[in-house]
């Protein structure tokens, strides 16, 4: 609507809602907080100026993008800024994971975590019970999942360096490489040579 659209289809999400009144409430709410946003001239994003795409993707091939390329990279945000760059993002993925989907099982460690993403339930706002598993309690979840046949893990924790070092994943991922042959992580930003070595350990017999 903030753009000019004359109506919107809406079905799916108030037929399956608990109050199907109450989401087309709110959605009559947000069409017309976008008709409003249209009629005040709001300038559209397009039209901001934004550096040609040569020159912003350049670094999104360098071995390592500095702090100053990423700032370049995010300053267009406008629609088609942000359409070059999830086609650039797409290229890359390409480039180095081929075409390929991979199916895993997730297994928390960890909800420990130092950041405060609004989105997450492991922001470290929120008031909730903060554990982590032991060995043993991994060793026991990962006997399970392993018994359904599945074959890759991903290991995961929040962004907390002082509640699952690196000690603790290579004690987890130890653990994984008893029951998987294939290990993800996702888990805090580290130095190169800690993901040497977690990968060392994990690909050694
Ligand atoms: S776990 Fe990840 S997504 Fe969640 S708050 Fe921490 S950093 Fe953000």
């Amino acid at each position: 609507m903030e753009m000019g659209a004359a109506a919107v289809l809406v079905n799916t999400s108030v037929a399956t809602a608990g109050d199907p009144a109450l989401i087309a409430e709110a959605y009559a709410l947000a069409i017309r907080a976008g008709r409003l946003a249209f009629l005040s001239k709001l300038r559209a994003p397009q039209e901001r100026p934004r550096p040609p795409p040569s020159d912003r993707f350049f670094c999104m091939n360098s071995e390592a993008i500095s702090i100053s390329e990423i700032k370049n990279l995010l300053a267009d945000d406008t629609r088609a800024g942000l359409e070059d760059l999830a086609r650039q993002a797409s290229l890359l993925t390409r480039q180095y994971f081929g075409r390929t989907i991979s199916l895993y099982t997730p297994l928390y460690l960890s909800n420990y975590c130092s950041s405060s993403c609004t989105y997450c339930g492991f922001s470290k706002s929120n008031r909730i019970t903060r554990m982590k598993l032991t060995v043993e309690q991994m060793r026991e979840e990962m006997k399970r999942i392993a018994a359904t046949g599945i074959e890759n893990i991903l290991l995961l924790t929040g962004e907390s360096y002082k509640a699952t070092p690196l000690s603790y994943l290579l004690d987890a991922v130890t653990a994984a490489k008893s029951y998987f042959p294939n290990i993800s992580l996702e888990v805090h930003p580290m130095e190169t040579a800690q993901y040497r070595e977690l990968f060392s350990t994990a690909s050694t017999e």
